[in-house]
Order: C-alpha cells, then sequence, then structure tokens
C-alpha cells in the first residue's frame, strides 16, 4: 500500500523515494530537515511500510532545546494573546481545508475507520475553534494585605505567565487531536512547543506542523522531535523543559516522571472502564452505549469500556442485549463500510489472545467474539467472569488496548463501587440507571476522574475536564484547566508603608 497525498501545502516537507514511498523531513525550531537516519512507518491495515521518517541527531536535539529555550519560549510570548488566538483559528481553517489528507492519513497510519479518521479531524478543528473558552481561565488575583499585621500597607496581584519550553508526548490513539489539544492549552498562553509524537503513527502530526508553519506561528517556538520513546531520557530530563504533558500508557508515565525531574506535569495515563448497569437501567439503551464503548475505535481508547458489573435482578436480560449488539459489529479493512479496523500492531493483538487465554483458565466464558481475524484484526470479544475469580484476571488488573470486555453479575451498587475501586485505575466510571440514590452512592465513593450517567464515556474535546486518578495519571486536561500546568504564578508584592496612602486606625 502506498500513501497518498493530495494537497500542494505539503510538497516541501517530503520526497519520494525510488521505491515510490514517501521519505518525511521534521521541523526543528525553524526548518524543516532531512537525516540520513530514519525509521519506517507501517500501515497497520496490512502492515506494509507506508513511510520513512527523519530521526533528529543529539546535535539537532541540543540544537532545538537552545533554540525553543533562548529564542522561542520568548518570541511566542511576544506576541499578542489576541494574535495566538487567531493563529489558532487560521491553524482550524488550515486543517478544514486540508482534511482530505489529514483523514487519510489516519486511516492508511492509525488504521481508523473512515467516520473515525473524520471524527478526529472535526474534533481537532473544534478544539481550536473553542480554544477562546481557555481564556476564562488566564486571570490573576489580587490580594489585599491589611489582613495581617506583617503585610499592612501591602498588597500584591497574583499572576500567571507562561512557564517556558513544554514538552508534548503523544500517545497512537489520537495522534492529530492529542497533538492539537496540547498545543492549544500550550500556546494560547505563551508558551514554546515541541511534539514528540508515537512512532507508529506520526504522519498526521508531520504533516500537521506544515499547517502550524503556514498559520503563522513563530518558528523558532515549534519542534516536532520524532525520537523513539526508548531514547528519550535526555530530553524529558533537560533543564530547559519546563512542563511535560503526556498521554500514554501507566508505565511510561512512570518512567517519565522518574526521569524528568522537578517540572510541571500533566498524566493522561492508562485507562479502561467500569461500566455499572443498575436495575432499574434502560438496558436496550445501555447495551448499545456499552457495545459502542467497547469496541469503538478498536477498544484503542483510554475510556474504552473494559469491565461491565451487572446488578443480579437484571444480568441475563442485559447480557442478551449486549451480545446482540456486539454481533452486528463489523470488522475489517477500514477503508470499506465496517465498524472496527486493525489493531496498531501485532503485538497487541498477542496480547489481547494471552488475556483471552488468561480468562478462560480462570473460569471465564466467551460470550462473543474471541477469534483473532489476521496479525491486526481481532473480533470484539466479551467474556463472562465469574465473580469470585474476575479480580485475578489479566483483564481485571491491565488495561489491554483492544476490544474486549469482562462482564459478571454483582449484588449491588455497593459491591459495584468495590469492586470499580479495586482496579488500580481511576479514569472514569459510567451508570446507568434511574435510581438517584444509587447514584449518588457511587458519584461519592468511585475513585475516578470522570462519571458518566447513561452514556459510555467519552472525552471528546474536553468540553468537560478529564483526567485520571491512581496510575491513571495527574492533572486534567479539559478546556479552561490544562492551563494551570503550562502556566506558573507569580506573586507581586507592592509595599507602600509610611507612604500615606492607606489612614488605617
Ligand atoms: P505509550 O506506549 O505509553 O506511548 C505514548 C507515547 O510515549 C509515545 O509517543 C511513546 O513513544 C512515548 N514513550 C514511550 N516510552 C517513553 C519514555 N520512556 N519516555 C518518553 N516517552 C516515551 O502509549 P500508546 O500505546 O501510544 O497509547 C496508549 C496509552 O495511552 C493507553 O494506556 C491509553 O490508556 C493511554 N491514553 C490515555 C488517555 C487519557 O486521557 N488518560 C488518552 C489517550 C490514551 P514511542 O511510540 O516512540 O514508543
Amino acid at each position: 500500500m502506498l500513501l497518498k497525498i493530495s494537497s500542494d501545502v505539503f510538497k516541501d516537507i517530503y520526497e519520494i523515494d525510488s521505491d515510490g514511498i514517501i521519505k518525511f523531513k521534521i521541523f526543528l525550531a525553524g526548518e524543516w530537515v532531512k537525516r540520513d537516519s530514519w525509521f519506517d512507518v507501517k500501515s497497520p491495515i496490512d502492515l506494509s511500510v507506508i513511510s520513512r521518517v527523519s530521526v533528529p541527531t543529539k546535535t539537532d536535539i541540543d540544537y532545538t532545546l537552545k533554540t525553543l529555550y533562548e529564542h522561542g519560549r520568548w518570541d511566542m510570548r511576544n506576541i499578542p494573546g489576541y494574535k495566538r488566538l487567531n493563529i489558532l483559528y487560521k491553524v482550524a481553517e488550515l486543517l478544514e481545508e486540508n482534511s482530505d489528507d489529514f483523514v487519510n492519513s489516519l486511516i492508511i497510519n492509525a488504521g481508523k475507520t473512515v467516520q473515525n479518521a473524520k471524527a478526529e479531524v472535526s474534533a481537532a478543528i473544534d478544539r481550536l475553534k473553542n480554544a477562546e473558552l481557555d481564556l476564562r481561565n488566564v486571570t490573576g488575583d489580587y490580594i489585599p494585605g491589611d489582613w495581617s499585621y506583617e503585610t499592612i500597607e501591602t498588597e500584591a496581584i497574583v499572576r500567571r505567565e507562561p512557564v517556558g519550553v513544554i514538552l508534548a508526548i503523544t500517545p497512537f490513539n489520537y495522534p492529530l487531536f492529542d497533538t492539537v489539544n496540547k498545543l492549544s492549552y500550550s500556546i494560547l498562553v505563551g508558551n514554546a512547543f515541541a511534539v514528540k509524537p508515537a512512532s507508529a503513527d506520526p504522519i498526521p502530526v508531520i504533516l500537521l506542523f506544515k499547517i502550524l508553519e503556514k498559520a503563522g506561528l513563530p518558528s523558532r517556538s515549534l519542534a516536532l522531535l520524532t525520537v523513539p520513546g526508548s531514547e528519550m531520557e535526555r530530553i524529558v530530563s533537560d533543564s530547559r523543559i519546563a512542563a511535560i504533558s503526556l498521554t500514554g500508557s501507566s508505565e511510561t508515565g512512570n518512567k517519565v516522571l522518574k526521569t524528568a525531574g522537578i517540572k510541571q506535569f500533566i498524566m493522561e495515563l492508562g485507562g479502561g472502564d467500569p461500566a455499572i448497569i443498575l436495575a432499574d437501567a434502560d438496558l436496550k439503551w445501555a447495551a448499545q452505549r456499552v457495545a459502542r464503548g467497547i469496541y469503538s475505535y478498536t477498544g484503542q481508547r483510554c475510556d474504552a469500556i473494559k469491565i461491565i458489573l451487572v446488578e443480579n435482578t437484571v444480568y441475563d436480560d442485559f447480557k442478551q442485549s449486549l451480545i446482540d449488539e456486539l454481533k452486528k459489529v463489523k470488522v475489517g479493512d477500514p477503508r470499506n463500510d465496517v465498524d472496527v479496523g486493525p489493531l496498531i500492531d501485532t503485538a497487541t493483538a498477542d496480547e489481547m489472545m494471552s488475556a483471552i487465554d488468561d480468562a478462560i483458565s480462570k473460569g471465564g466464558k466467551i460470550l462473543v467474539g474471541g477469534r483473532r481475524l489476521g496479525p491486526t484484526y481481532v473480533e470484539p470479544t466479551l467474556i463472562e467472569a465469574p465473580r469470585d475469580k474476575i479480580e485475578s484476571m489479566i483483564l481485571f488488573n491491565k488495561e489491554i488496548f483492544a476490544p474486549i470486555a469482562l462482564i459478571t453479575n454483582i449484588k449491588n451498587h455497593e459491591e459495584a463501587a468495590e469492586l470499580s475501586n479495586k482496579r488500580p485505575y481511576g479514569l472514569d466510571v459510567s451508570i446507568f440507571g434511574k435510581d438517584i440514590l444509587k447514584i449518588r452512592y457511587l458519584i461519592r465513593h468511585l475513585e475516578v476522574g470522570a462519571i458518566y450517567i447513561n452514556d459510555y464515556p467519552r472525552h471528546g474535546i474536553g468540553y468537560y475536564p478529564f483526567g485520571g486518578r491512581k496510575i491513571s495519571g495527574i492533572g486534567r486536561e479539559g478546556i479552561g484547566y490544562s492551563i494551570e500546568y503550562t502556566t506558573a504564578y507569580k506573586s507581586i508584592i507592592y509595599n507602600y508603608k509610611g507612604k500615606g496612602i492607606w489612614e488605617y486606625l
């Protein structure tokens, strides 16, 4: 399979090798460069190599960090806020104009269905168009001094300012949206911005950088660091990076936290969410939404449903409705009319198959799916887990990034809260039901960052903030919330003692 790029906008950022494969340059604080060292990018559709991407040298990295730190962070800050906002709108406009290439790259490189790819491009555009809502929180405080004997006749303002250079590390599952989201809340408040995209699908991010340049962002303030994750230690620990915004697995989050040193962090880490079905839920609706929560983007979503806890009295009915929904799902080449495309790589399919074996060895029973249909293709799978064994299963304790979930029955909502909280993750929970007292109990007891009532968890563009507790992360992504981590507070204290401004008694 060959990747095709249709818009002329991108023509100076790649060359075509003799075998027809596109070789991309990378953007390093002001210029597009190509290097002798590159890595191959494959399509999960058929595992063919679809492009080659330059890898920066050590000298490139030092030059880039130096430029971002010495010039880029001031270049960005020196653009007035209203102009930065207008540039973000321009990025949205250019994304829209060139959306065919972005949709295509998400299908070919990330294996998204046409519908999922279009939804990601729309989400990126929407996020940019909503950037001004972030501004509601770019505010400061005025603090009078006369409440303390020590500070009388002084006063302070506490302002927010850009923290400097932000390093975004993005995952494979939303390469375009995640980069755009992190970019929005970083540059809106005046920071320089470097991104390290996932090695599996960097193409949408490379294309985005051309758009950023064209939209008029200061070129010394931007960098695209296509460095393998295993070689990121030097960058992550560099003291010129003031904040890291990582979306990725909990394992990667742990490594980054250990090596980064003292910085500001947003860590959106592993998840996989429980769904709780209460006895008075609308079972048909719940089954439709839970099914989507399991299979959408092949279960490769941090907010995908992985555990389903159903109150005893409705267990059989709900189970049957969910089986019926999952049986309708079509799996195949995402360029065709299907609901589910491939997994990102063969290792993830291997991991799903091992998790199925583990569940079966512990008494689990496959209710739907369970088969591997190709190197990267799997059936959406539902496994019934005995209540007394579920806690020992891999699928309960570890996020398996694939369309698979466990279902079990529980006595009541109290048991649902207890069982949900036993998982090491704490991203979201969805609750289906009407009994406000049970729902209110669950809201109080669940240790998660977000609760979705009568729908499956969907972070969307972050209109409502989301983020994890426990090993699911630190901080919040969401419009108006994330700037907390890309700005620093500065208190300015004015001393007017004895100058006759106040006439205190
Ligand atoms: P991943 O393997 O952890 O990789 C994420 C990013 O981190 C990639 O760019 C990766 O680069 C990089 N990386 C890996 N090791 C690193 C290291 N030691 N230092 C610095 N960077 C490193 O995750 P993924 O498979 O791409 O994405 C899926 C994960 O993201 C899931 O766990 C999912 O739950 C999580 N996620 C969470 C949220 C949320 O909101 N909480 C949202 C989306 C996804 P390479 O690709 O080069 O290895």
